[in-house]
């Protein structure tokens, strides 16, 4: 793309009432913009990383046999009554609404019910299970504090798998593939060194613990106790002598640092299935409630969690898996058309070989276009420049550790 077409553009100042650093720097390179507290429209350079994050984990989702659907946004009030959650009392981040006809219904917060229900069109016997749907859809929540950017939305992109199992068995199987399934997003998205498996309370949903993956940074707003030898942790919310007896572990053996939820799985168990009636015919003629599970991952926690910790004074440093292009290539003007003549040339070399590429095209100075650059964070710079045509060589930086490097084209073409 180049960057004279790109409609948004680069900030000095971020909005005075934005605090989190992640929004702070998303905003000022122009890849979001903020519509309120917790709401945020993804523009375009935003999106391609949202998208990229999406993809990575729709191959993870793929590969342990994740089925992709797309669930409504609008919910019915009766599924949710049956399995005691409509009221506000038992869920304190409903959007509610009504139809015009005055029949109640909301804003999907999470879609277990729904899916469900889905479920029970397509599961009768045995042989129809185990299944894993999944989907990438916008959640709503009326979340008290939104102060964190992008970490804590009203409205976000998910990414929810549920299992389907016959058996506890069969899920304590599944619910191991997912962890790895997770680990690999998480280390492809370049969170991986940073990231762990985090015993965490079980919530509501009857077993008594559940799985987070925990990143470290000083903006999160969880407390963890990590243990470096077994490389796991323990959120604070079980960090009791009865989870430290049930893993041998000792409080001498722990760090206390600040992390954030960037997913968590949970063994659900009939709690859904149980109320909502999704039951299956055993191979025997027994008629079993099914046993489920459910995986989330919050796609804009993870960009911003990506931006808090990987980003430096200049600004955003993206890893090449999930940056919105590969090579910033850079002209800068000359007397003459020489260098713009032959950075058209090589950005189109570049797009026919389908490399990501922006091309700083725009008639502005050296400093403004690094800077620029530095702030939008595409892991490699390329400079064309009459001085760099002169000695038939080009400038490239590496935007995470600032080393340059002088190379030819055909080097170019094999990064
Ligand atoms: P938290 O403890 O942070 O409030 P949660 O336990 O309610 O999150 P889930 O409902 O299980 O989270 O959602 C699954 C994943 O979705 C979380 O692990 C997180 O990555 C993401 N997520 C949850 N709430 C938000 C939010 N308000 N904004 C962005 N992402 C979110
Ligand atoms: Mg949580």
């Amino acid at each position: 793309m180049k960057q004279s077409f790109l409609f948004t553009k680069t900030r000095r100042e971020a909005p005075k009432d934005e605090v989190s650093k992640n929004a702070q720097l998303l905003i000022r390179a122009g890849y979001i913009h903020k519509e309120m507290a917790g709401v945020y429209s993804y523009l375009p350079l935003g999106l391609k990383v949202l998208n990229n994050i999406e993809n990575v984990i729709r191959e993870e989702m793929n590969a342990i046999e994740g089925q992709e659907v797309q669930l409504t946004a609008l919910q019915d009030k009766n599924k949710w009554e049956a399995v005691d959650r409509w009221d506000d009392k038992n869920v304190d981040v409903w959007f509610k609404t009504k139809l015009k006809n005055d029949t109640d219904i909301s804003l999907a917060y999470t879609h277990e019910p729904a899916i469900t229900v889905v479920m029970k069109d397509y599961i009768t016997s045995y042989r129809d299970l185990p299944q894993y749907p999944y989907q990438f859809q916008t959640k709503f929540r009326n979340e008290t504090r939104a102060k964190s950017g992008i970490f804590r939305g009203r409205e976000f992109l998910m990414k929810d798998l549920y299992s389907f199992s016959k058996t506890q068995e069969e899920l304590d199987t599944f619910y191991e593939k997912a962890i790895v399934a997770y680990k690999n997003i998480f280390n492809r998205v370049g969170l991986g060194d940073k990231t762990y498996l985090t015993l965490a309370s079980g919530g509501s949903f009857g077993s008594k613990y559940s799985h987070e993956f925990q990143t470290l940074t000083g903006a999160g707003e969880d407390n963890i106790y990590i243990h470096k030898g077994k490389n796991i942790a323990i959120n604070d919310e079980v960090y009791n002598d009865e989870t430290l007896e049930m893993l041998g572990i000792k409080k001498e053996e722990l760090i206390q640092d600040k992390s954030v939820e960037v997913g968590n799985i949970y063994k659900l168990g009939t709690f859904y299935s149980g109320p909502l009636e999704l039951k299956y015919t055993t191979s025997t003629g027994e008629s079993k409630e099914v046993i489920m599970g459910s995986y989330g991952i919050g796609l804009g926690r993870v960009m911003g969690t990506i931006v808090e910790v990987l980003s430096d004074e200049k600004g955003i440093v993206w890893p090449e898996s999930i940056a919105p292009f590969k090579i910033h290539l850079i002209l800068l003007g000359g007397k003459d058309d020489k260098a713009k003549n032959y950075a058209d040339e090589l950005y189109k070399k570049l797009s026919e070989k389908n490399v990501e590429v922006l091309y700083d095209d725009r008639d502005a100075r050296a400093g403004e276009k690094f800077a620029d650059s530095d702030l939008i964070g595409i892991p490699y710079r390329v400079i064309v420049s009459d001085k760099g045509m002169e000695a038939g060589k080009l400038e490239m930086k590496v935007r995470k550790t600032g080393e340059i490097q002088s190379i030819t084209e055909e080097e170019l073409f094999t990064l």
